[in-house]
């Protein structure tokens, strides 16, 4: 070791996917002592760029030796803190921070930070969108696209719309969002929460930590999560609260059939029928996004623009064809129920839904009266089916299991007549029959167009 090294701060990153690589390299040019571990085989692209940098790295095991001295660990959202290394990093105290914690050290950008546990990136690419199309100079980061990290390290942007997972939120203590969006809050990933939802709650309101009355926290108002926590917390940035009912204090809110946006500078409004995005929880997605975009000053006409154009995101209902009359459409990233409930709620025709996969513990009952009222057909595709069985045999008259998609479509061509929709909603998991849920979507689009 020679004697830079060792006055310099050594910082190790654990994981080197998007987010470690990225970090690796910002702070290898902030001129640190750069060590990155990752438990697995680390991609081709991000060995490249570290190899560019001339960061050292390590795959396939953690090195204690080179990890527990590290002053600072930047740890992958994936890495749960019950992992080995990070008990021995926490028993030790060495404090263990997330890449966007580490990444907003080095920027003066604005950040726009949207959460919740349904809906983050359609609204992230929604705002990315809108103010892209307004020509302000703003970069992509969070679960989308590249790293906040290496963004930092390498670009200039103004402003940064950013998706934080709960996981990332964790890794979080000084960073502040100067717009925050809170969408909404239930159940999800409580395996990683000690399985009591209040420190998933907690994690959630990380989003409005270190806000101060010159900020905006965005959310929606009538989730019962959200209300009962505001009522514990004292909130020190300006309140844009939507829903779809108007009381005093809304800021975005539907009347008469229109999308209104009342803020203290601004009153703005378009029909809902002209929004992009289809279904209840996206007029919730286009409210925030619009909020967003006006605290920042963006024209109403572009608002008004973006909000009509979007063309929405890969496997988030998005339509993908019409077959005799019958039309298909991929939602494979609904992995909880909830999602699945927006999406029921959104069809207009009796509907043929295919389910299944790695089931969370997942209560259906969520999604009962509207599978009652309106699905004529339900397709269990999954390893394990028992939990769907248990909870719709003898409440749906046509019920069939499949194990893969092809099977999965073919079943619900069948199944379905003149002027039906075919609906991949899951409500689950898709590890045990696709890599992702990407995959799956993609097997489903290229299923339905072989038809
Ligand atoms: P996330 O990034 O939070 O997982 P996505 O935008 O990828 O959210 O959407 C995930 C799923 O949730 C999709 O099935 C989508 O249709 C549904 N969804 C989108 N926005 C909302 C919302 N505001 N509330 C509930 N469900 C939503």
């Amino acid at each position: 070791m020679n004697v830079r090294v060792l006055f310099m701060k050594r910082i190790v990153i654990l994981g080197a996917g998007e987010s470690g690589a990225g970090a690796a390299v910002l702070a290898q040019k902030q001129g640190f002592d750069v060590f990155v571990s990752d438990m697995s085989v680390i991609k081709t692209e991000y060995k490249t760029l570290l190899d560019k940098y001339g960061i050292i790295w390590e795959e396939g095991k953690h090195t204690e030796a080179e990890i527990l001295n590290a002053d600072e660990v930047i740890k992958s959202p994936g890495i749960p803190d019950k992992a080995p290394i990070i008990k021995k990093l926490i028993a030790q105290k060495t404090p263990i921070i997330s890449e966007i914690e580490f990444a907003g050290r080095y920027t003066n950008a604005k950040m726009i930070c949207i959460t919740g546990s349904n809906g983050k990136t359609t609204t992230t690419m929604l705002v990315y969108h809108i103010l892209q199309k307004a020509g302000l100079n703003v970069g992509l980061a969070g679960n989308v696209g590249q790293s906040l990290a290496l963004q930092v390290a390498n670009e200039n942007f103004d402003y940064y719309v950013v998706e934080l997972s709960s996981f990332q939120l964790d890794g979080m203590t000084e960073f502040k969002a100067d717009i925050a969006i809170l969408l909404n809050i239930t159940p999800d990933h409580l395996d990683r929460y000690d399985y009591n939802f209040q420190n998933y709650v907690n994690s959630k309101f990380r989003i409005t930590q270190n806000q101060t009355e010159n900020d905006a926290f965005i959310f929606w108002e009538n989730d019962p999560t959200i209300k009962s926590e505001l009522a514990k917390r004292k909130i020190q940035s300006v309140m844009y609260p939507f829903a779809v009912e108007r009381n005093e204090k809304t800021k975005a809110f539907i009347e008469q059939d229109e999308l209104i946006i009342k803020t203290l500078k601004t009153l703005f409004s378009m029909p809902t029928t002209e929004l992009a995005l289809r279904g209840l929880h996206n007029t919730y997605n286009s409210m925030a996004a619009g909020l967003a975009a006006t605290i920042i000053n963006v024209r109403k006409e572009n608002i008004r623009q973006s909000l009509q154009d979007f063309q929405g995101v890969e496997h988030r209902l998005e339509y993908v064809a019409t077959v005799k009359n019958i039309k298909f459409i991929n939602d494979s990233k609904a992995t909880n129920v909830n999602s699945c409930w927006y999406a029921l709620q959104s069809m207009n025709t009796s509907v043929v839904l295919i389910l299944g996969g790695v089931d969370k513990g997942n209560d259906y009952s969520e999604i009962e009266d509207l599978v009652l009222a309106n699905v004529k057909g339900l397709i269990f595709m999954g390893l394990d089916n028992k939990a769907l069985h248990a909870f719709f045999d003898g409440k749906v008259k046509n019920i069939i299991d499949v194990t893969s998609m092809n099977d999965a479509v073919n079943a619900s061509y069948q199944m379905a007549s003149d002027g039906d929709t075919v609906l991949l909603s899951p409500c689950c998991a898709s590890f045990d029959l696709f890599n992702n849920y990407e995959d799956r979507g993609k097997q489903f689009k290229s299923c339905v167009r072989n038809l």
